[in-house]
């Protein structure tokens, strides 16, 4: 049976720095088994209560994925839409589209620019100090739809 889920967190990357936190927001609130959060971390707080603490450590395999050398490409810099300076750390989006990936700038090479597309925590192995704020079973119209409708059910986006 399918929970809907609200949880506070901390990210950690493997030398401690916090990469991301839910303090001072809305707790994340999602539909279990629904690929609302990233699959490892659903998997681990199957069997947590609200009021439950958990650290998770998830795998970079089971979080963004391991990073992949194909996805680091070299372009002229000419063809970027860029006026003015370029950095190392600059992010575009790889397309129009609004979904379009965005990359990196990884080096910069006289004429030449590495773009990396690799998610910013590929290949990063994760771990999420978890605490479970609310806990209960999903509505038949959330399973429906495939997402959690909020804390209280209240809401659809
Ligand atoms: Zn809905």
């Amino acid at each position: 049976m399918s929970r809907v889920v609200s949880f506070h967190y901390t990210l950690r990357d493997p030398s401690g720095k916090v990469i991301d936190s839910s303090a001072g927001a809305d707790p994340i609130v999602y539909l279990e088994g629904a690929g609302q959060i990233i699959d490892g971390l659903d998997q681990r707080l199957r069997a947590t209560a609200a009021g439950a603490k958990a650290r998770v450590q998830v795998p970079a395999a089971q979080a963004y994925g391991e990073r992949d050398p194909s996805q680091v490409r070299r372009v002229k810099r000419a063809v970027l839409p860029v006026d003015g300076e370029l950095r190392v750390g600059d992010t575009f989006q790889a397309g129009v589209d609004r979904h379009a990936p965005t990359v990196v700038v990884v080096a910069i090479e006289g004429e030449d620019v590495l773009l990396d597309a690799n998610h910013p925590l590929a290949g990063v192995d994760l771990t999420f100090d978890v605490e479970i704020v609310t806990a209960r079973v999903a509505t038949e119209e959330e399973l429906q739809h495939g997402h959690a409708h909020g804390a209280n059910g209240e809401t659809c986006e």
